[in-house]
């Protein structure tokens, strides 16, 4: 054992795989638990697109979190997992009929609609069915987020949403169609937020599109903020944790909900990056003219963040106990994209030293793909060592 992998049993596997550490992600869903409890009303939907590994869908849905689902195989994987749909909210701007019909059939929360033309068709398809479907609109709130630009979606550039100024119109529409009830706002300005004044900003938006609905004596249930929260990459052994209490407390201080309404947040990111690892197998030490690569059997194709995002990830080795050198660590893809780590400093390693890429549980194993005819990993829980 190294650190807290355990690295013997780890050595027989075939790689690469997640490892998801389920104490990591315990204590992750109950500091969340502990900042809730100080508010009636308030409500967290796990961003399902995160992380749908069926174990650790599992462990979240013991918490007694809801779901946030952007896609009608997401809401299937969380009824399967066991999620109330009473707690599934489903989001996304391009819904299919399958897909709303799904969320119809098993009676979601709430659909986050994106647009005039798909809350046409959630009607017509709740009316075919005798329903009422429940939806929250999303707003584009017009809030940057400093993140990495490919991940910002509330700039009026992005796609996601409905402009602001459309807001009223929109619901006085709604409340005359028949087969659809409005509930709630919705919002989402990004993700990997570290800076609590964009959460801020947010509030701040809110209250005054509050302000304008008492105007116009249009009073919702509830509204939902997203998620966004980022963890800390550099550090996933010093912060395990990312910070909720100064996210949730930001949202206590500076949103002003209405008497009643009720608070919904969808935290993808927070609540699983730091629990995953990618465990990869040195294949080979190459030195090249300059530096030293460590060739692994992990590729983008099983953790496409870098590839995608530029994204860090810190590495550690998790066989060697040899100094320190530093190394670029690469996969065996072919593409030149195929770089997990430039220059990194790693205990001296060898072929057959397994790596582990930290901060891998977020958008890495369900971001897989087969390119090159690879396999897709496996993920494993701490409970089955
Ligand atoms: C992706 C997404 C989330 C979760 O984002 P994180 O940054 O992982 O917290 C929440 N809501 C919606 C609508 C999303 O698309």
């Amino acid at each position: 054992m190294k650190g807290k992998f355990p690295t013997e049993q780890f050595q027989g596997m075939e790689t690469p795989f997640y490892f998801y550490d389920t104490r990591v992600l315990r204590d992750t869903l109950s500091s969340i638990r502990q900042e809730l409890g100080k508010h009636d009303n308030w409500h967290v939907h796990y961003a399902v697109k995160a992380n749908a590994n069926p174990k650790v869908l599992n462990i979240i849905r013991e918490a007694g979190f809801g779901v946030d689902c952007v896609s009608g195989g997401e809401i299937e994987a969380s009824l399967k997992a066991g999620f109330p749909a009473s707690k599934i909210v489903f989001a996304g701007v391009g819904k299919s009929d399958w897909e709303i019909n799904i969320g119809l059939d098993s009676n979601i929360f709430c659909f986050n609609v994106e647009s005039i033309p798909e809350l046409e068709v959630i009607n017509g398809l709740a009316a075919e069915k005798r329903k009422v479907a429940r939806v929250a609109f999303r707003l584009n709130p017009n809030v940057g987020a400093h993140t990495h630009a490919n991940i910002t979606t509330g700039l009026a550039e992005n796609k996601f949403g409905i402009a602001m100024r459309d807001m009223v119109s929109i619901i006085e529409h709604a409340q005359q169609l028949e087969n659809v009830a409005v509930v709630g706002l919705h919002f989402h300005i990004g993700s990997q937020i570290l800076d609590m004044g964009d959460f801020e900003a947010l509030c701040n938006r809110v209250n005054d599109l509050q302000d304008e609905l008492d105007r116009h004596h249009i009073r919702l249930e509830h509204i939902n903020v997203g998620g966004g929260l980022g963890v800390d990459y550099q550090h996933p052994n010093r912060v395990p944790l990312p910070d909720f209490k100064a996210y949730f407390d930001t949202y206590a201080k500076k949103l002003k909900l209405r008497s009643g309404q009720t608070l919904h947040f969808e935290l993808g990111r927070a609540v699983v990056a730091q629990c995953g690892s990618l465990i990869t197998r040195t294949l080979y030490v190459k030195e090249g003219a300059f530096k030293k690569f460590a060739i692994v059997d992990a590729g983008f194709t099983d953790l496409i963040r870098p590839a995608l995002y530029q994204a860090y990830h810190k590495i550690e080795n998790i066989t060697s106990e040899e100094p320190v050198e530093a190394y670029d660590v690469v996969g065996p893809i072919c593409e030149s994209t195929d770089v997990f780590a430039k220059q990194t400093d790693l205990n001296g390693v060898r072929r057959g030293d397994l790596l582990a890429i930290r901060s891998a549980g977020a958008y890495g194993e369900i971001m897989a793909s087969q390119y090159n005819c690879r396999k897709l990993p496996k993920g494993y829980i701490t409970e089955e060592f």
